[in-house]
């Protein structure tokens, strides 16, 4: 058997859903791409001093042979988030790859096979690295994925054609046999159902987004006021967006599908209520939130506290103003802000009542300002 054939039958036996064989030449596509708008991207370069992730440069991953100098081929592995259905009352809140845990700290199946995936490389003399390439490129080189027009990676064979996946490429210094490519876009040629779909813009073309307007970057990766014109866009989404996935036909038929409860998150669920997360300790942030969604600093509840005012408030449901009040005495200003704006949009005898109150008492400037225009709105 040929050790190409070799490592493909290792990865389905772990678990991937596909897996493919790319040549590793630059992926001088990309680049073009990048070098059109470097100012959609130059936020990446300082992300570490904001975020609990590295920084990211993204010219970095023009050239496999950055990372490995000897680097023949990639080696694309398909993971399916999807499999397992999610509790319904984070729908619409939290995205669905991160609730997967794919890539976060805590220890599960998926790290554990792509350490075995590594571990099976490495032992056959393979020098490996796992990551360092545009995952959506990497994938269509590869054979594995299409595009689709919101930027997304569709599974050519797997979990039902869908774009709830992700591809993982890993960079060996071998030459292997690869698969043919499918860089082309699957959609119905009339079909903008993703663009219509993102309430942000973010999705301004077929095939063009840009990350600063997504809600994803907003609710993650905004290190301080969200501004107002966006927080009535974001709806109850408080750490990623699904809804220029959950617009698209190519979906809707894996969406529907009947699948087995994921029963560890249904046990987790309530720990990611967004009154529980608005009015959250430091120890629940840190034992319970952190562990799976990761990107925003432990030093920095705050932003999940942002996050939460503004989706209840969007909400709109009156069983949170309790929540929502006592989040005006937060310690934190950009809490009190939030929290004021929030009450502001539910209106309401007793969220102006709560306002009112605030005001007299608030020495924050900025925070007086934004209980008055919340008046203003109530
Ligand atoms: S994830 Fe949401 S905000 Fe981002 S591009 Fe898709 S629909 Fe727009
Ligand atoms: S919504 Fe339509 S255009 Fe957008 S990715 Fe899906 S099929 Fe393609």
């Amino acid at each position: 058997m040929s050790l190409t054939r070799i490592i493909k039958e290792k990865a389905l036996e772990l678990g991937f859903v596909a897996v493919g064989v790319a040549t590793a030449e630059p992926f001088t596509l990309y680049a073009e791409e990048i070098a059109g708008r470097p100012e959609m991207y130059a936020w990446g370069k300082t992300l570490s001093q904001r975020a609990s992730v590295r920084d990211l440069d993204v010219t970095w991953f023009v050239d496999p042979a950055r990372f490995i100098p000897g680097v023949r081929s990639l080696v694309v592995v398909t993971d399916s988030y999807f499999e397992e259905d999610f509790p319904p009352s984070l729908a619409g809140k939290i995205g669905r790859c991160y609730l997967k845990g794919l890539f976060c700290p805590e220890d599960n199946f998926h790290s554990q096979r792509r350490r075995e995936l590594k571990k099976f490389l490495q032992e056959r003399g393979i020098k490996t690295i796992y990551g360092p390439a545009p995952a959506r490129l990497s994938g269509a080189r590869a054979g594995v994925t299409d595009y689709g027009k919101n930027c997304f990676a569709f599974a050519k064979e797997a979990a039902g054609r869908s774009s709830w996946i992700v591809n993982e490429p890993f960079l060996v210094d071998r030459e292997l046999e690869p698969d043919s490519p499918s860089l082309r876009v699957e959609c119905p040629e009339d079909c903008r159902k993703c663009m219509e779909a993102c309430p942000t813009g973010a999705l301004y073309a077929p095939l063009k987004m840009d990350p600063r307007k997504c809600i994803a970057y907003q609710t993650y990766f905004s290190p301080g006021e969200i501004p107002r014109e966006v927080r009535s866009k974001m709806g109850t989404w408080v750490y990623g967006c699904d809804l220029c996935q959950e617009a698209c036909p190519r979906n809707q038929k894996w969406m529907e599908k009947d699948k087995p409860m994921n029963s560890k998150l249904l046990e987790r669920a309530s720990d990611f209520s967004l009154t529980r997360l608005l009015t959250m300790s430091q120890d629940h942030y840190e034992k319970k939130v952190w562990p799976l969604l990761y990107y925003i600093r432990k030093e920095n509840r705050k932003l999940w506290q942002r996050n939460a005012a503004v989706a209840l408030g969007n909400q709109g449901d009156p069983r949170a103003i309790p929540a929502l009040v006592s989040a005006l005495e937060d310690p934190e200003p950009l809490v009190r802000a939030h929290a004021a704006w929030a009450l502001g949009k539910m209106g309401g005898k007793q969220a102006r009542g709560a306002l009112e109150k605030r005001r007299q008492l608030e020495e924050d400037e900025g925070v007086r300002k934004e209980i008055e225009d919340s008046l203003n709105y109530a």
